[in-house]
């Protein structure tokens, strides 16, 4: 079969695309202007476009590569599972053996005290899920009254109503008139552009304790649940001060509302352990996950369930209505799978926290010294620069919110390096195969891009 890449020369794909096709994410209009980029083949940590070019891809897809790309045991895996079983359903009481192996995987891999796990297909529907289910929890547990959820102001947690509404994008808000009613929000722990005069310590406490204010402006007995990446990912990598996570634990633990731990970036590797919550000393109630599960190879999330929050599910529960026509597909499961199992053979986790990982953070905060950079902060292989008008003074912005960004992202990608754009801030976040020389030269191309930005 010939690739439609062979046949249609950029220009004319480009063309039929801006005609075509709708983006996410994308102000499809610029298309016709600029044409889109059209990634033809991909290898490890590199991307192919359809004129030849090699790309490093710093961003592992949408932060969801954790193997690399081109991995032959995930496409035989999946290979031979469609032609054994390519689709069955898990509604009804039938299940498969592919996703009954990855249940009792997840199982294994989670924090003991989760044990159970709802299949969906994205970290989006996930979240969907999460939102039912706290709801439903709640009500099973005589307390129906229990239905606020509060977010976080710049998190992320999909793009489905209940995924928008949960997190706190306010551009995302303004579409659609969100968020649905029974959704809260409180401040996020950025102490770079929030922060103020406050010591990074004393601004952890400070914006944790905004959570005390909104549960007792809502009345405890209204608020369900908590939710909250344990590094904000989209919203630009905020990682939280020393003093935040502890603090939000210590009032929810005082407080009867659950905490979902959304994992779907910050889970399978991308800190150096299996999920973020272990990384910070977290207790959820729910992880939804995504992504790194299947490496991307197949669409595939879930929601991870505490014993204690399937105690009302399960034992109190009867039916639950709620569910996906593909919901544990049994190709996406066999990805899933071959994706864990090549994480554990090649001990990605080890190498993410050991290895590679303190090996580009060193590299990576001594961009720090740059003129134009006002923070470099990473955690595992998840990163970000702050870009500054002036050194001296993190309080100043530059005039056009963004646009020294855009820039810079866009002058990386001609350098040979996806780099995202968050506000004025440079994001990275590459495959966990990511070796030596390629972490020296993803620092070399951004030191270059930011000498030709400055
Ligand atoms: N939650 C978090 C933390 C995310 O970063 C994302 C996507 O980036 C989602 C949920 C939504 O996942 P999906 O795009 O698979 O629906």
């Amino acid at each position: 079969m010939t690739a439609v890449s062979n046949i249609y020369p950029t220009a004319s794909l480009q063309a039929i695309d801006a005609a075509h096709h709708i983006h996410p994410f994308t102000d499809t209009k610029e298309l016709n202007e600029e044409g889109t980029r059209i990634i033809t083949r991909a290898d490890g940590v590199w991307l192919t476009d359809s004129d030849g070019n090699r790309i490093m891809d710093g961003m592992a897809g949408l932060w969801c590569v954790q193997v690399g790309h081109g991995r032959p045991e995930i496409a035989d895996a999946v290979h031979k599972q469609m032609s054994e079983l390519s689709y069955y359903n898990t509604f009804f009481k039938t299940t498969h053996p592919p996703v009954v192996a990855l249940a009792e995987k997840l199982a294994q891999l989670a924090p003991p005290h989760m044990n159970h796990v709802f299949f969906c297909s994205s970290g989006s529907e996930a979240n969907d899920t999460v939102f039912r289910m706290v709801r439903h929890y709640w009500a099973q547990m005589g307390k129906p009254e229990k239905q606020v959820i509060i977010g976080r102001w710049n998190g992320y947690h999909g793009s489905t109503v209940a995924g928008t509404s949960l997190g706190g994008m306010k551009a995302m808000h303004e579409q659609g008139n969100m968020p649905i009613p029974g959704v809260h929000h409180v401040d996020q722990p950025y102490w770079f552009g929030e922060g103020g005069d406050m010591s990074s310590d004393e601004f952890g406490i400070h914006v944790a304790r905004k959570l005390v204010q909104a549960i007792d402006e809502i009345g405890e007995d209204k608020v369900a649940a908590f939710i909250a990446e344990p590094i904000q990912g989209a919203g630009g990598v905020i990682i939280p001060p020393e003093t935040y996570w502890p603090e939000v634990k210590r009032i929810l633990k005082e407080r009867d509302i659950l905490f979902v731990a959304d994992e779907v970036i910050c889970g399978f590797g991308r800190l150096g352990t299996w999920f973020g919550s272990e990384y910070f000393g977290l207790e959820p109630d729910l992880m939804p996950i995504a992504k790194g599960l299947s490496s991307g190879y197949l669409p595939i999330g879930g929601v991870l369930v505490s014993d204690r929050v399937c105690e009302g599910l399960i034992d109190k529960g009867g039916e639950f209505y709620h569910g996906y026509t593909y919901s544990g597909h049994p190709a996406c499961a066999a990805a899933a799978l071959a994706n864990l199992e090549i994480m554990e053979s090649e001990n990605l986790i080890g190498y993410v926290a050991d290895d590679i990982g303190p090996y580009l953070q060193q590299r990576w905060k001594a961009l720090g010294d740059h003129p134009l950079v006002g923070e470099a902060r990473m955690v595992g292989l998840m990163g970000a620069i702050e870009l500054v008008p002036n050194k001296g003074d993190r309080s100043v912005k530059f005039a056009h919110e963004g646009s020294v960004g855009t820039m810079c992202r866009d002058l990386s990608f001609q350098n040979g390096l996806v780099m995202r754009a968050v506000r004025d801030s440079m994001i990275i976040s590459p495959p966990l195969v990511l070796s030596h020389e390629e972490a020296d030269l993803l620092v070399a191309t951004t030191k270059k891009t930011l000498d030709a930005t400055y």
